[in-house]
């Protein structure tokens, strides 16, 4: 008989809906609507969790990147050296500074390669802007002597690894700003879109303050083109009663993790954790020749897995025609890989029923 294996399920139970409710209403009664005390303070506890002096709360993981971007004066005629495989929104917020983004290979982890990143460098280059993509920590050893090297700044796009560390140290940690979505899909989400920057410098929390409302200081001078990119105060409110919770979500994304590794070993690639790597698993990737059959095979099982993402950056239709570098390991992978359901509110027997389908599928059982 067929169970449903939901990919994600953002339904809260009545106690969440109770709690969030009365998060919201504590807003609405104190009525700061905008940019309200709980922004400040989501700001300060964010900053704390990553080790950074400064945070500041934005309107959403998109947001965050170019408004990132632009604080440190990244625009036209700047490159900006990315991966090839991530969310579309890395891209864009390059694009939409004017500057342009360059894309890398990745490597088997589906991580940025620092040597194709090397291979690169021109004299536009600016910036480098790893993505922590499925919650690993890009190699940012490597990347920092690459952007010592060559006086680049680095960026993270830490959207999807809220928590995660290499070597003890937290993404968020290691770049000149690093960048956080919040949105409801990330592991530490609100009920909607949110972002947030992360720095050490002070003068990038003032540009990023002004910036991410409308480019206005003192509410009088406008010091630069911008957008109206603030965070909402109910997110910020939602984020703060949630974030105590995040490292037992961050424990349950490894525990399943654990329990997919030792299920599919033999059968499938999976996820490596190399030695100092501590992976959230905002994404599940395993890799097989046999990708679309399978995913027919587990949708026709009840069970939802994801392609994350078909269409590498550089090959989708707004980039193509300008992108002059290859990127050969990421046109392999993009065939390969497919995300199971790995949310925190799968139980161990819906693991067990999605490894035993894929078993199935291969034959194996
Ligand atoms: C989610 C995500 C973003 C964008 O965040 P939004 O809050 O949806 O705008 C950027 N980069 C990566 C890698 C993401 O996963």
């Amino acid at each position: 008989m067929n169970k449903k294996v939901p990919f994600l399920d953002l339904r809260l139970n009545t106690s969440e809906r109770k709690e969030l409710l009365s998060v919201i209403d504590a807003v609405l009664a104190h009525g700061r609507i905008v940019l309200g005390p709980e922004v400040q303070e989501l700001e300060k506890q964010i900053a704390d969790y990553c080790g950074r002096k400064f945070a500041v709360g934005v309107g959403s993981g998109t947001d965050a990147i170019f408004l990132g971007l632009k604080s440190l004066g990244i625009g036209p005629g700047d490159e900006v050296i990315t991966t090839s495989l991530s969310w579309i929104a890395t891209a864009n917020a390059i694009a939409l500074t004017g500057a342009t983004p360059v894309f890398a290979d990745i490597c088997d982890d589906l991580n940025i390669d620092p040597e194709s990143v090397r291979t690169l460098v021109g004299p536009r280059t600016k910036a480098i802007l790893p993505v922590h993509f499925t919650g690993k920590v890009c190699k940012m050893p490597d990347l920092i002597k690459l952007a010592d090297e060559y006086k680049l700044l680095l960026i993270e796009d830490a959207a999807q690894a809220f928590g995660a560390t290499l070597h003890g140290r937290r993404a968020g940690s290691f770049g000149e700003i690093a960048c956080f979505s919040m949105n409801q899909m990330k592991i530490f989400g609100s009920c909607g879109d949110a972002g947030v920057v992360v720095t050490d410098r002070e003068d990038i929390q003032r540009k990023l303050i002004a910036l991410r409302h409308n480019g206005m200081v003192d509410r009088t001078e406008c010091i630069e083109v911008s957008l109206n990119g603030r965070i909402d105060t109910i997110h910020a409110a939602i984020l703060l009663h949630r974030l105590p919770q995040v490292e037992e979500i961050i424990a349950k994304r490894r525990e399943i993790a654990g329990w997919y590794d030792e299920r599919l070993a033999g059968l499938v690639e999976l996820p490596v954790q190399q030695e100092g790597e501590r992976d959230i698993h905002f994404s599940y990737q395993i890799r097989t020749d046999r990708r679309d059959a399978l995913m027919a095979f587990l949708s026709e099982k009840g069970i939802e897995t994801q392609i994350q993402h078909p269409v590498l950056m550089p090959q989708q239709a707004a980039y193509k025609a300008g992108v002059r570098s290859t990127f050969p390991n990421a046109e392999k992978m993009v065939k390969r890989i497919l995300c199971l359901p790995n949310n925190e509110k799968l139980s161990l027997e819906d693991i067990d029923y999605v490894s035993d389908s894929i078993k199935t599928f291969f034959g194996a059982q």
